[in-house]
């Protein structure tokens, strides 16, 4: 077995996804005698954005043994508890898809059913108020979980913004401590052997590096992946049709919000994520219905702060690679595919995939069963949060332009049109396997796009009306109590992890 053990892996590139799994292998390989090498080239650069997380990043944070509040003051990070989705179902209307509980559950049944029927019989208020996060979030406050009891304040769920460029800076540190070998270069070629599989890359100055395992993290161009290897690509800019972003940071205005806000415009939709420093902004559209200048004018016009520096115009296909593993290839971050940034999925689409290369790693035999599986839960996953996003769009009630008339009227995967049917009728949310975003996220955004169920939970019924009515107002009560309690998202940063 040892003969057969990975001794050199290299990492082809240097943004988020190249050091993300640079400073994981250095980690857990620690004890291997593997090398870990990576290589990238400055003169390309990284794609530079990407500052959004889901709250599955501090299981990756974990696994590091990072001190978070040492990773925010170096990342000039803040906390994030919720997106906003602003004018996504009509023109003036917004919802929160906020993370952790919304109300409690009782009997089993999912708080939400109550809330339903107590709504439709008008005595209930909004979903929001008895969520913590997003209440939070109405009052700007913020601070992570302490030990109350049945308290929400004991299970608070958060992520993080940050920013890239840092994020990349300090990660690189920790795996460089861990013996991560790093090496500035262009690749320009890549050898394969019989079998097909890459033995070595060449760099410009005509240095050959050779290793057993590849890992391909250099971003859209999907170095070896798709160049070396040609797996091919699935294209879903049918169901997912921006193609485009244009992005600008800006000054920060006043204190910074504990969640992201996503806009939605005429032909896509814009992104303001507040960091310690700055505001980061982008405009994602469809360059068929919306051109540059059109887009980047909007992204202009709707800036908190004075902008920093120029516009730059991003371009990317939705999808994915046919296989993310081939060969001894992996394809990690954008050389894997890109769903765009709506949910903020992609960094946690390479940290997942990392977890699932560390259940499925590899010997030099490379065993052809275990890629298949490392490709098929891939492909699920990847496929699953797809829906979500296609969700955002399909149920918009927005005439306004071409685009959304698109979107509205285009066809959606089978299982989306079930999901929408099943939650229709009666709210409830038929979570496939374990696919990421569970029940209460897609209840979240379902009801908020206004798809509003015909009825709700028949158990709820067991519960008579007054009950509920007294149940709803407690938990309404403990929410106001509980952020009460908490500090301002700036007091909180202030104390604990503010920025130089
Ligand atoms: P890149 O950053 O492009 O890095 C590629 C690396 O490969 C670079 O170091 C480059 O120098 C190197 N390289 C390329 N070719 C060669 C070569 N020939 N030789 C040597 N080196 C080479 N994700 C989120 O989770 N949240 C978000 O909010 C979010 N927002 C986004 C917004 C937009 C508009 C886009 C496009 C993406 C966003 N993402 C987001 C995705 C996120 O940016 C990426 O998942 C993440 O940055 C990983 O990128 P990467 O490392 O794969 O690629």
């Amino acid at each position: 077995m040892k003969e057969k053990r990975i001794k050199k892996i290299i990492i082809v590139g240097g943004g988020t996804a190249g050091y993300m799994a640079a400073a994981a292998l250095t980690k857990v390989l620690s004890k291997q005698n593997c090398e870990v090498k990576l290589i990238e080239s400055e003169q390309i650069g990284t794609v530079g954005v990407g500052e959004a997380t889901i709250p599955q990043i501090q299981l990756y944070n974990k696994l590091l043994g990072l001190d978070e509040d040492d990773f925010v003051r170096r990342t000039k990070a803040t906390f994030k508890l919720a997106i906003q989705f602003k004018d996504w179902d009509k023109i003036g209307h917004s919802y929160y898809h906020a993370f952790g509980d919304v109300g409690k559950d009782m009997e089993g049944v999912q708080f939400y059913h109550y809330w339903l029927k107590m709504r439709q019989l008008g005595k209930a208020g909004d979903i929001d108020d008895y969520t913590l996060t997003s209440t939070a979030c109405n009052q700007q406050k913020f601070m992570r979980s302490i030990d109350a009891g049945n308290s929400p304040l004991s299970n608070i769920a958060y992520a993080f913004h940050f920013d890239a460029g840092l994020y990349a800076i300090y990660l690189r540190e920790l795996a460089e401590k861990s013996g991560l070998i790093r090496l500035e270069g262009k690749v320009i070629e890549t050898q394969l052997n019989e079998q097909g599989f890459v033995q070595s890359v060449q760099l410009e100055n005509g240095d050959i590096h050779a290793a057993d395992f590849f890992i391909d993290c250099s971003g859209f161009r999907g170095l070896l992946i798709e160049q070396a290897l040609k797996t091919g690509y699935d294209d879903w800019t049918h169901w997912l049709p921006c193609d485009s972003a244009v992005t600008v940071p800006c000054e920060s205005a006043g204190e910074p919000w504990p969640f992201t806000r996503s806009t939605a415009q005429k032909a896509g939709w814009q992104w303001r994520i507040p960091l310690q420093h700055r505001i980061g902004n982008g405009h994602v559209y469809s360059s068929k219905f919306m051109s540059d200048e059109e887009a980047k004018q909007i992204l202009l016009d709707n800036l908190d702060g004075k902008p920093l520096g120029e516009p730059r115009i991003i371009r990317f296909t939705t999808g994915k690679r046919k296989k993310f593993w081939n060969k001894n290839v992996l394809a990690l971050g954008l050389s894997a595919g890109f769903m765009e940034p709506l949910e903020s999925t992609s960094i946690h689409l390479v940290q997942a995939a990392l977890s699932k290369l560390f259940t499925f790693f590899p010997t030099l035999s490379f065993d052809q069963v275990d890629i298949d599986e490392y490709n098929r839960q891939s492909s699920f996953e990847w496929e699953r949060i797809r829906d979500f996003l296609i969700v955002h769009y399909h149920t918009t009630k927005r005439d306004d332009s071409p685009f959304w008339d698109y979107c509205r009227t285009m066809d959606i995967p089978p299982e989306l049109q079930q999901k929408i049917a099943q939650f229709k009728k009666n709210g409830r949310v038929a979570r496939i396997d374990s696919e990421m975003f569970n029940e209460l996220s897609w209840f979240e955004v379902m009801y908020g796009q206004g798809l509003h169920p015909e009825s709700y939970h028949a158990l709820v019924d067991n519960f008579p009306e007054d009950l509920l009515e007294r149940r709803l107002e407690s938990i309404r009560n403990v929410m106001i109590n509980s952020v009460d309690y908490m500090p301002t998202h700036q007091e909180f940063i202030n104390q604990h992890c503010k920025s130089e």
